[in-house]
């Protein structure tokens, strides 16, 4: 369980996220400033990066959250994605922007805008902090991305290793002699 704090590469610091939230936050501001923001971040992983985006955005914003079933210890997505808690309201007239930690695989991203869609949004887009493209199983883009990053596995900022250092204020790579 515990990795070599000594090998720890730093892939996102605590100033590159700020400042990248900020840009994002301001681009959101800007193409919602007409619409019904409605964010929907994805628990676990996105719940410290959800958390500080919306407060870059100066425009009004709705917020809830959806479970998906996670990775748990492996590093590998099982292929099949599962809502573990669901909102419940229809989502007719808002504008959904779905938050989440990273896009890997895109399994999870795509189940969700797909599940979220027969909720009639008047739009729906999604956002990550960070996108691995090199890693897709299904097709793709997301709307908003805060980082692009080679495929390694990352830790930090929400996003855990055997559900545990998801509190570490940056991204760092975790090793292969780690894994
Ligand atoms: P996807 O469905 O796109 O393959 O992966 C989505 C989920 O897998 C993410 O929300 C995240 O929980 C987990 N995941 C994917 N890549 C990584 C990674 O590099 N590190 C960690 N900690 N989780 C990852």
């Amino acid at each position: 369980m515990d990795i070599d704090k000594k090998a720890w590469e730093i892939l996102c610091s605590e100033g590159d996220i700020k400042k990248r939230l900020k840009e994002l936050g301001q681009q959101l501001s800007v193409d919602y400033k007409d619409k019904k923001l409605y964010v929907i971040s994805l628990l676990k992983g996105s719940f410290i990066f959800a958390a500080d985006l919306v407060r870059e955005i100066s425009v009004p914003v709705k917020i809830n959250f959806i479970t998906t079933s996670s990775y748990g210890h492996d590093l590998e997505s099982s292929g099949s994605v599962e809502i573990v808690s669901d909102i419940t309201e229809d989502l007719t007239s808002y504008d959904v922007l779905v938050v989440d930690d990273i896009t890997d695989s895109a399994l999870t991203m795509k189940h969700v805008m797909e599940h979220l869609n027969k909720k009639n949004p008047a739009s729906i887009k999604s956002c990550v902090l960070l996108d691995k493209p090199e890693r897709r199983k299904v097709e793709l883009v997301p709307d908003y991305v805060g980082f692009t990053i080679p495929d390694k596995f990352v830790v930090g900022y929400g996003l855990n290793y055997g559900d545990y250092y998801r509190n570490i204020p940056y991204v760092f790579i975790v090793t292969e002699e780690d894994r």
